[in-house]
Order: C-alpha cells, then structure tokens, then sequence
C-alpha cells in the first residue's frame, strides 16, 4: 500500500482501510484547512490504485470490511477510475460492507444522476460531507465554495442515488455570527437530513488564511460557552429523520453520543449540565488539534494513527511498516471507540 503524504479520515473510518486514489483536495480554499496545502491536487493512476488493492487483499483480503477512499474530495474522481476501483474492491475483499470518501457538493452537482446511481449500484455507500455551517455569510467567508441551496441539492441526489450521507459542522467557525451560524446549521442539517451528523470545532491552524485573519483581529474563535451555546442550539433545532449523532472528534471540549431526535432531550440536558459545570469538559491538554482525522495528539495516540497507516506519516515510514500490523491496533481503536459510546450513553456508529 502506497501512500504520499498525510493522510486524513474521519474518526468513524478508524478500522477501515484507506486507499489513496487522489492526492490532495481540488479546492483547497478552505480558509480554516490546512489538510491537503503541502499538495498539488492530481487523480492517481488508477493502475496504481489497483495495485494497491491487491497487495492489501494479499495481506488482509478477508478481514477488510470498510475501505475509505482517499484524499479530500475524492468523489470528484472521474467515472473512468472510479468504477474499476469498486469492481476491484468488491473482488478482493469478500467481507466489504461499506465504501465512503469525502465529498464537496459540487463534486455531486459535477456527476450526472447516472455516474451517481452507477457509484451507488459499484458499492460506494457513503459519502462524507462538509458544509461546516448553514449560514451563506459565513460559507462566504471562510471560502467553502459551495453554499446552503448546493449542499441541499447535492443531498438530495445522492439520497436519490441510494446513498447515505454523513455531514459536518464546525462549532465556532462562524467567529461572531455564532448564533446565525447555529441557527443556519440546524435547518441545513434538517433539509439535508443525513444518516450521520456530528461536530468538530474550529481549530486555527498556523499558516492557514483564518490564522492570518485572527492576527489581523478579523476572526476569533468563541469563548467555550458560546461554542457549547452553538450545539444546543444545533440538536435542539435540527430535524433530521434519524441521524447519528457524534461529537467524538478530539477538537470537542464535550464528547456527545446518541441518535437525533430520539436523544435530544438527553443531549441537550448534557450540554447544560456542562454550561452550569456539572458535567465536565475536555481539558484543553486533552484536546487533539493537530488535524481533523479524528485522532489524538498524544505520542501514544500518535502512535496508534501511525500504525494503521492512518495519520501524519512520510510516505515511505507507511510502506515500511505494512498494514498487516495495523490490524491488532484496530481492534484497540474498536475497543476505545465502544467505551466513549459507552460513557456517553449511546452505542458506536
Ligand atoms: S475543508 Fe475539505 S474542501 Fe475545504 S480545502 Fe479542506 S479538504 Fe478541501
């Protein structure tokens, strides 16, 4: 398995095998990302891809029930690289349940409704998307490129298309439009109704453009009441179906687990045992934000990224090291994940 690069998947990919089909993100202008800026975004050879998905089966055929397919947007990926790449998976890796990437919406507006129901038929099952907010000034601002009416439309076709979505919203990214922010948010996540909903928050990370905003006095990120105000106000007012909810990104000062609506009422008496300080927070040394991979920033942490060949590892650290190795550490993260559900009250996704 070849890898360039870092490597960054959300936290509920943590056993699942990552293949690296393109290299980096083709926007990158997201002023708060600085995932993929030490790339040039290209479509890998998809010979190589296919490589890599039989040196994997060779080791770990039987086991592999997940496969996240990489980097940034890989749905954007053409039709001519994506279907050899789910036929090959689906003949390696007999256990295989679920395909998902990232996606933007204007990768779905750029796939016709054929391309959409062809991936869904292939086995890509879902896609992870990141509108961030609901609230069009703060879209503007932070330069996500797609708005609210195009992370709707885009729902709705892959919806149609059989597939399920899992969308993201970043606490406290909306600087001082923190109520417009939430408040848009929640009817996003109630027309884009997803299977999956969860929260990060904000990080500024050194170098990015919201780095140089915040030194400027143009951004800061709220204060932890207000960030903590912004998710009450998102789970009291979204409306989704039923969407599993998580804030179990290590950026969250308050690790929430459960199902919307079902556990609204709990959530949001959880969020306000923290606001009167009866349930406690995150400390801040806790917090992981080196990345949004869902990982830790702790050498042990770390550590268990490195070996699943997740994380922020030099391309031929990841080849040295092998995949095989990675799968004891699977379980681990298994086992990690299953006791936060626990202590939260709701069971893993
Ligand atoms: S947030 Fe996503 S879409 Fe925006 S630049 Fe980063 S990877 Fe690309």
């Amino acid at each position: 398995m070849r890898y360039e690069g870092r490597l960054f998947r959300p936290p509920s990919e943590a056993d699942a095998l990552i293949v690296q089909a393109t290299i980096g993100c083709s926007w990158n202008h997201c002023t708060y990302c600085d995932m993929y800026r030490d790339k040039v975004y290209r479509v890998r050879p998809i010979e190589d891809v296919l490589d890599d998905l039989d040196h994997a089966a060779r080791a770990l055929g039987p086991r592999v029930e997940k496969l996240f397919v990489a980097d940034g947007d890989a749905l954007g990926m053409p039709m001519e690289h994506w279907l050899p790449l789910l036929e090959r998976a689906r003949a390696r890796f007999p256990r295989l349940r679920r395909v998902s990437s990232y996606a933007m919406a204007r990768n779905v507006a750029a796939k016709t409704d054929a391309d959409l129901d062809a991936l869904a038929r292939a086995g890509l099952s879902l896609l992870y998307v990141g509108p961030e907010s609901g609230d069009d000034v703060t879209l503007k601002r932070v330069a996500k490129g797609d708005g609210f009416a195009a992370h709707v439309e885009a729902a709705a076709r892959a919806h149609a298309a059989g597939m399920q979505l899992s969308i993201i919203a970043l606490l406290g990214v909306g600087g001082d439009r923190s109520r417009e922010h939430a408040a848009g948010t929640a009817r996003l996540v109630t027309a884009m109704d997803p299977a999956y909903f969860s929260a990060l928050t904000v990080t500024v990370v050194p170098g990015t453009p919201l780095a140089t905003l915040r030194a400027r006095g143009k951004f800061e990120v709220p204060e932890v009441p207000a960030l903590l105000s912004e998710l009450r106000e998102m789970i009291s007012l979204a409306r989704p179906t039923r969407a599993v909810f998580r804030t179990n990104h290590a950026s969250n000062y308050l690790p929430l687990a459960g199902v919307l609506p079902r556990d609204r009422d709990r959530l949001v008496a959880l969020i306000d045992g923290a606001l009167e300080g009866r349930v406690p927070l995150r400390p801040e040394r806790a917090r992981g934000l080196l990345c949004s991979c869902g990982g830790r920033s702790s050498r042990r942490a770390r550590g268990r990224r490195r070996a699943l060949g997740h994380g922020h590892l030099r391309a031929d650290e990841q080849r040295r090291r092998g995949l095989a190795d990675g799968l004891r550490h699977v379980e681990r993260e298994r086992h990690a994940q299953r006791r936060l559900s626990q202590r939260v009250g709701a069971g893993a996704p």
